[in-house]
């Protein structure tokens, strides 16, 4: 059973932190190179040539049947959020290990080379600026983050030197696509679908793509106790109006959109003063780039029919957008083959979150396995994977490793 190394190892891997009381393993921290240590263990005990690369990714090589083939790329991150759970990441990158030792174990040697990636940072905490660890090896590293500071004023740059990396090596990360033939994907799902249809594992169809907006709404502030209902402007009842319309706009659609006011400030923010000046954000994703984008224009178009109703002055901006990365449907097959086979129902669904692949889609096909977790709950110390649901992903992940046929091209 696999489930019980991989738990034993999550538990143990979860113990580094930059704090006793909560979990936080940061990019280019102390915790970061003992953790990389552990997993480089990890991984020469597979079987695996194992090194850190130029930006802190761990990497482990497991040759195919004649050395320096093209590989199979698995992994995904061991950074994690401040007061996260154990689980987000490291169950990829500490599963496929498993599945590698698992192979070496029988002497098991494919046509093409296993590599696992452990990447060095994803969630972007101590930077604000995400999926540096598969930037870096999808050839795709913006060095202008060098220059950003974290919350005690260290550079990028500096901290890379602190860590006694130089960040002049960083392009030396970058595989050639001809290295590649897929990069795949392991991760909990850090949402509630899985465990509401009772499945173990699903197989991601792409990772939704995102927009987000800043939305304004000025009317006129005033005495709360002078102005007649009727001859107030309030911003904040408009846009209360304009967050339900989000709702009901997302709600009425059943192909995966989902919209999200998440922050919201009314000016000038007196118990006795009709509020002026509003402003709230916009998250809004979908599981294609035209279903999001139809659907951030439908919104807006009721957001400006609220506004003039009201007489309300209205401002959208765009603050952020990221592209749909579909999983390729040859990968994405032989993943869904691996689950059939195990004896599980082949059950579709889009990752609402941001992965490792948005950055590897530069360099690989991508595909994605998901493994349930309790109540959806993620980022979160309540994170939590059965461990027969551990072991279920394992079993799916080592079939579909063992039956792998790249594409004749690549
Ligand atoms: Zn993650």
């Amino acid at each position: 059973m696999l489930g019980d190394e991989i738990v034993g190892r999550i538990n143990q891997l979860g113990t580094i932190s930059e704090a006793a009381e909560h979990l936080a393993r940061v990019f280019l921290s102390a915790e970061h190179r003992i953790a990389a240590d552990l997993l480089m263990s990890w991984m020469e005990d597979a079987g695996m040539a194992a090194h850190l690369d130029g930006i802190g990714n761990v990497c482990g090589r497991y040759e195919g049947n004649r050395p320096g083939l093209p590989c199979l790329m698995l992994g995904s991150h061991y950074d994690t959020v401040r007061d996260a759970g154990k689980w987000d990441g490291p169950l990829g990158v500490i599963t496929a290990i498993a599945c590698v030792a698992d192979l070496n174990r029988r002497g098991v040697r494919l046509p093409f080379a296993v590599e696992v990636v452990g990447f060095a940072d994803e969630e972007g905490v101590r930077f604000s600026s995400t999926l540096l660890g598969s930037r870096a090896i999808a050839g795709t590293f913006d060095e202008a983050v060098l220059d950003a500071r974290d919350a005690s004023g260290v550079s990028m740059r500096e901290a890379m030197a602190q860590f006694g990396f130089d960040p002049v090596r960083i392009g030396t990360a970058a595989r050639k696509r001809s290295e590649l033939h897929a990069y795949v994907e392991l991760h909990i799902e850090q949402g509630p679908v899985l465990e509401q249809r009772n499945l173990p594992v699903g197989v991601v169809t792409a990772i939704a793509g995102a927009t987000r907006l800043a939305v304004s709404l000025s009317g006129l502030a005033g005495h709360a106790g002078t102005v007649p209902m009727a001859l107030r402007r309030d911003a904040l009842a408009g846009a209360a109006e304009c967050i339900v319309a989000v709702e009901q706009f997302c709600g009425d659609d059943d192909a995966g959109l989902v919209g999200t006011v998440g922050a919201i400030t009314a000016m000038p923010g007196a118990t006795n003063v009709i509020p002026g000046r509003v402003s709230f954000t916009l998250d809004v994703r979908a599981p294609t780039d035209d279903h999001r984008r139809l659907a951030v224009a439908g919104i807006v178009r009721q957001i400006e029919a609220i506004g003039k109703r009201r007489e309300l002055s209205l401002q959208v901006d765009i603050t952020h957008e990221n592209r749909t990365v579909p999983c390729a449907s040859w990968l994405k097959a032989q993943v869904a083959e691996a689950v059939a086979a195990e004896g599980y129902a082949v059950f579709e669904l889009p990752s609402g979150a941001g992965h490792d692949g948005m950055a590897m889609i530069d360099v690989a096909d991508v595909a994605m396995l998901f493994v349930r977790c309790r109540g959806g709950i993620s980022h979160n110390p309540a994170e939590h994977v059965a461990s027969a649901d551990a072991d279920a992903g394992a079993c799916v992940l080592l079939r579909f490793i063992e039956n792998f046929r790249p594409l004749p091209s690549s």
